[in-house]
């Protein structure tokens, strides 16, 4: 078992290499020296059945481990009844395309918490969550891992503790640890080892080892300022951080087999090179 690398969506090097729509995408991966790859419906879910299923081929030909950001604007603690129904068609919707291409996992943001307390709409959006994946059941989606995850922005719904309560809806609930947002909501909180530490600690005592093993993870450093995210910055910021080292270290000595996605500005996949080529240095030691 080992870790996984990629990135989100489209790095600036793909066209500039040729490249051209998602067909490309499998090839540009392998090529990059990656394996895996996260197909961006943040603005929605537009793929069609067939361009899902011919895209899915071409990745599951090359090994690539997919997964499928679900759109940015889900709210699963919305104060409205039917921004809640459409926040889980828009997790059905990213689920089944999930299925038509292979995908394995679904990462979520829970959304923001408007007007309400903090733990009302927290305790509203676990509802939601649930609602979410007995609807995923009955249309015979159960194998798509909903991943949710931790978020940039201290108003946005998703701290560590929060995304551990989501876990705890169903045991098949892995989470989407956002390491970038993590520092950029705690405004620079992950700098030692021991913070990184922590956050393998917090898992482990929430979803036991073998769920913490296979954790999905977004990397990428970005800005923050006193709410948190700013915005993406590429592995060239030497400011903001966080550095993935100590990641790495750590999801080698306790052998997880994670998929790490870079979200770098531009450069995801030239980042997501660079993390594994340190994680492989690691395995050679
Ligand atoms: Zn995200």
């Amino acid at each position: 078992m080992s870790a996984k690398f990629g990135p989100a969506g489209t790095s600036d090097s793909f066209a500039k290499m040729g490249y051209k729509g998602s067909l490309g995408m499998p090839e540009y991966i392998v090529k990059m020296g990656l394996d895996a790859f996260e197909y961006q419906c943040g603005r929605g879910v537009n793929i069609g059945e067939d361009k899902a299923r011919q895209f899915g081929v071409l990745a599951a030909e090359k090994g690539i481990a997919l997964s499928l950001h679900a759109p940015y604007y889900i709210s699963l603690a919305a104060a409205e009844e039917a921004k809640l129904d459409n926040s889980i068609n828009y997790i059905l919707q990213s689920a089944r395309a999930a299925d038509w291409m292979g995908a394995t996992r679904v990462v979520v943001h829970p959304g923001g918490k408007g007007k309400m307390e903090r733990e009302v709409a927290v305790n509203l959006a676990i509802s939601t969550f649930a609602r979410a994946i007995k609807a995923m059941d009955e249309e015979g989606l159960g194998h798509i891992t909903l991943c949710p995850e931790t978020m940039g922005k201290i108003n946005q719904l998703g701290d560590l503790d929060e995304i551990m309560r989501f876990c705890a809806v169903d045991e098949r609930v892995i989470p989407c640890i956002d390491f970038g947002h993590l520092n950029a909501r705690t405004r620079g909180g992950l700098t030692t080892r021991e913070d990184f530490r922590k956050i393998f600690d917090t898992l482990q005592n929430s979803i036991g080892t073998e769920r913490m093993k296979k954790y999905h993870a977004h990397f990428s450093k970005i800005e923050y300022s006193e709410g948190g995210e700013v915005k993406h910055l590429t592995f060239d910021d030497t400011v903001f951080g966080p550095n993935y080292d100590y990641l790495m270290d750590i999801t080698y000595k306790l052998g997880c087999s994670p998929t790490i996605i870079c979200e770098s500005a531009g450069t995801q996949a030239e980042d997501a090179l660079q993390m594994k080529t340190y994680y492989k240095s690691l395995e050679t030691k």
